[in-house]
């Protein structure tokens, strides 16, 4: 080796790159202490490299298999002439690091492209420097937009100067902050982001950048305020629930004991909308309980408290009411509207009504629970009195609430138990003064209580639906006492039987009163079936129908309690009737009320030009017995003759007094 050739081969071996010597058939002539390091073979000498190689010099990267595992090398070779032999010379650069590096930063940077994550990197000074697709969808603007701006573009103006001083504190002493954060779209929209910010450093720890991630949570928040929503407010009218108006309830009455006000509930019941949704179905039903939501939105003050219990159950708080006479006023206003034709998609017109119950703080109960209840029962009375009006509450309301399931489970055993009796109230033929009938009037035989009168229990009966039980049970016994008596020779009686608006409508009564008359024998002319103004108006023109099957059979009508329902003489020509009763409070004031002796005068005569007899009821003295005799009323009923009395005791009167008057 000569000199030049020993110092040359000692600037090889200092080299970083390296340096391998080939001859024609690739066999290795010269290798450097850096090659053998890159390639990791040993002496690399006499060995065959297998390295695809270019006649000419060009640089080429190329896979270098290495030992442990697959590294990069960028390779150049060129033609040399070695030992007077032609030969190529290779310098070799290990790029495995930078080659990593690349492929890491291609990955990083597809991630970054393609995530559902907003990105943006700031420098130091706070000024964008680089965002991704993602912050453009998110936001709204594009790169071009922000580039050189500082994040400021995108605040919402929700949060003060603390929450940024607070984050920006955080971001500096732990180099990362997480949060919820309101930002701005750029078309002015706020949302809600879920963000973190990470700093990044230099090799020598100096903050180079600041790289903010952030998914938008307006689709989650949204969700779970749909779902805070639906806790408190019913899904279909999207009106408060109960739960919201107990909490509201409860801090309104707070109030109204503070400021010395008034806070009335209304509870809102509607009136046949059962009927509606059976005959239109479900669909139907709930759009016309979207309407009325929308009818009673229309009476709400700011304050006031719109809430839809459930079915047809609405209820109305009004808070801060000048006094009772207001929630009145409101309840009416309720009523009237609610009663106007609403117009269904389906093109029908219907109707319905409603009646409204009213509970007042301070008065009525001092806990939202008993506020609900008491509006509740008067709400209960309401639809008692008739529908179609408002009740308040009173505390004897409560205790009849009471009473009234109290009644209904022990009336139920009373029917199975044959605690109901029949008694017999005598009806005299003014003319004459003989007892020629009487009418059959119910009477409960408690073993505890003793002798329970109809008023406490006939329409806790009619709202249950117990009531045909107990109304076929009196004509029933009724037709076979009367039978009985004929059997025994008694001077022939009319006896009057009562039928609930309930039995009069079960479509089949006409059958059940044939059934009775055959099974008792008791002939049809002396039996008379009375009927009131309400049964009859409620559904009119299928009461004609019934009542013409009833004259059909040879039964007698009467339309009790006449002048506390409607009270239309021209109506009364539509039904086919035998009698007409006047009711007691007309008879009571006679002859102390000149007015109300008017009426019966007026009653008479027209039931009389309609071919109708006039019953009074409720005469308990000669002077009202002697104006009926001038007013030419057919017949009475009343305490002056005899109270109502067991059949054995009736019996006896008729014995004893064949002409009483
Ligand atoms: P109503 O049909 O009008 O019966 C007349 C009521 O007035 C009876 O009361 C009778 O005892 C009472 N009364 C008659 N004359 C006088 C009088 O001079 N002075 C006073 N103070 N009262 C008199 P009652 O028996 O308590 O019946 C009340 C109501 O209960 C009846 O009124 C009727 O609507 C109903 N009711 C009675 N029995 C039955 C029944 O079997 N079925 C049905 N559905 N209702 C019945
Ligand atoms: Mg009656
Ligand atoms: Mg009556």
């Amino acid at each position: 080796m000569t000199e030049t050739e020993s110092s040359f081969e000692l600037i090889l071996s200092t080299i970083t790159d390296g340096v391998v010597v080939v001859d024609q058939l690739g066999k290795v002539v010269y290798a450097n202490r850096s090659a053998e390091l890159i390639f990791e073979r040993g002496a690399l000498l006499g060995k065959d490299l297998a390295v695809p190689l270019h006649p000419d010099a060009t640089f080429q990267d190329i896979n270098l298999i290495r030992r442990s595992g697959i590294g990069w090398a960028e390779l150049r070779s060129a033609p040399v002439t070695w030992n007077n032999k032609p030969a190529y010379v290779i310098g070799v650069r290990d790029i495995t690091e930078r080659k990593e590096n690349e492929i890491s930063m291609r990955q990083a940077a597809a991630v970054i492209e393609s995530t559902r994550e907003g990105l943006m990197v700031t420098d130091t000074d706070k000024f964008i420097v680089r965002i991704n697709p993602a912050f453009t969808e998110i936001t709204g603007y594009t790169e071009a937009e922000v580039i050189g701006k500082t994040p400021q573009i995108l605040r919402s103006g929700r949060h003060d100067a603390k929450f940024y001083a607070d984050m920006w504190e955080n971001i500096l002493n732990t180099g990362h902050w997480q949060g919820e954060i309101w930002n701005r779209r750029k078309n002015g929209e706020t949302y809600p982001e879920l963000m973190s910010i990470d700093v990044v450093k230099d090799s020598a720890g100096r903050i180079c950048n600041y790289v903010s991630v952030f998914t938008d949570i307006s689709k989650i928040i949204n969700t779970q305020s749909e779902l805070d929503f639906l806790a408190h407010h019913d899904p279909l009218t999207r009106l408060p629930n109960r739960l919201l108006l107990m909490s509201r309830l409860q801090h309104g009455i707070q109030r109204a004991q503070r400021d010395g006000k008034y806070l009335a509930l209304l509870m809102i019941d509607l009136d046949r909308f059962k009927d509606i949704n059976d005959s239109f179905g479900h669909v139907v039903g709930d759009e016309l309980l979207q309407l009325v939501a929308g009818k009673l939105l229309v009476h709400l003050r700011e304050i006031d408290t719109i809430c839809r219990l459930g079915g047809d159950e609405f209820t109305v708080l009004l808070e801060d009411v000048a006094g009772t006479e207001d929630a009145a006023h409101v309840a009416s206003d309720i009523i009237r509207d609610l009663s106007e034709p609403y117009c269904l998609s389906n093109g029908a017109e219907v109707r319905i009504g409603a009646s409204v119950g009213i509970s007042i703080f301070p008065g009525h109960g001092t806990t939202p629970e008993q506020m609900l209840q008491q509006a509740d029962s008067a709400l209960y009375q309401a639809k008692i009195e008739g529908r179609g009006c408002f009740t308040y509450f009173s505390e004897s309301l409560t205790l009849a609430a009471r009473e009234r399931i109290d009644i209904e489970v022990r009336l139920r055993r009373a029917i199975q138990q044959g605690e109901l009796r029949v008694y017999y109230h005598p009806q005299v033929e003014i003319g004459s003064g003989r007892i020629t009938g009487a009418e059959a009037l119910v009477r409960w035989q408690d073993p505890v209580e003793g002798l329970i009168l109809p008023a406490r229990f006939i329409h806790i009966a009619e709202v249950t639906g117990l009531i045909g039980e107990v109304d076929d049970w009196v004509l029933r016994e009724t037709c076979e006492q009367g039978q009985r008596w004929r059997a025994a020779g008694l001077p022939p009686l009319t006896l009057a039987v009562n039928l609930s608006a309930y039995q009069f409508l079960q479509g089949d009564i006409s059958d059940t009163v044939a059934q009775v008359l055959s099974d008792s024998g008791f002939p049809a002319a002396n039996l008379e079936l009375e009927l009131t103004e309400s049964a009859l108006m409620k559904r009119e023109t299928e009461s004609i129908q019934i009542l013409n099957q009833l004259r059909g059979i040879g039964v007698r009508l009467a339309i009790d309690d006449f002048g506390t329902g409607y009270s239309s003489l021209a109506y009364l020509k539509l039904f086919p009737l035998d009698v007409l009763k006047i009711d007691k409070r007309f008879i009571d004031d006679v002859p102390a009320h000149r007015d109300d002796m008017e009426i019966v005068a007026a009653i008479v005569a027209m039931a009389h030009t309609l071919r109708l007899k006039v019953l009074a009821e409720g005469v308990e003295n000669e002077l009202q017995l002697t104006y009926l005799k001038t007013l030419g009323c057919d017949q009475f009923q009343g305490y002056l003759c005899s109270q109502p009395l067991p059949a054995a005791e009736f019996e006896k009167l008729l014995k004893d007094r064949a002409r009483v008057y």
